[in-house]
């Protein structure tokens, strides 16, 4: 399967479609989750074209590696989510068919702001 253009965050990423944007650097971009399933439900996505975690994995430099997982970590941050505030998030990345992934961009949600609950239903 190779990356499609077209895809939602694709179109955000090239400015055609808004977002509330929460974070933004050189590896990065977060926004606020258009369909929040919690009080806080963010997603944080690379700037590459990398369809899901086993692509980036595989295909992405180093430098992107740590800019996404440090990434996470500063929208944590700027959420008031982060460890060190003593509350805590969830980060969750659904992968493929059976992972339940609608959007074929790499994609992290950030949930937090509440107890999340059982780790699968
Ligand atoms: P997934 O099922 O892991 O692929 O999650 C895709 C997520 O993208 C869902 O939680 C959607 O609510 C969210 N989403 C879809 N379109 C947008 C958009 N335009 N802006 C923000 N979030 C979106």
């Amino acid at each position: 399967m190779s990356y499609d253009n077209n895809n939602i965050f694709a179109k955000i990423l090239r400015g055609e479609i808004p977002c509330k944007k929460i974070y933004e650097d050189e590896f990065v971009l977060s926004f606020h989750d258009i369909n929040p399933q919690k009080k806080i439900h963010a997603l944080v996505i690379p700037k590459g074209k990398y369809i899901d975690l086993d692509d980036f994995s595989s295909n992405a430099s180093s430098e992107e590696i740590v800019g996404m997982l440090k990434g996470i970590n500063i929208v944590a941050k700027k959420l008031g989510i982060s460890i060190d505030t003593g509350k805590g998030y969830r980060a969750l990345a659904n992968i493929g068919g059976d992972g339940g992934q609608e959007v074929p961009h790499l994609h992290f949600h950030l949930f937090g702001g509440e107890k999340i609950g059982r780790m699968v239903q």
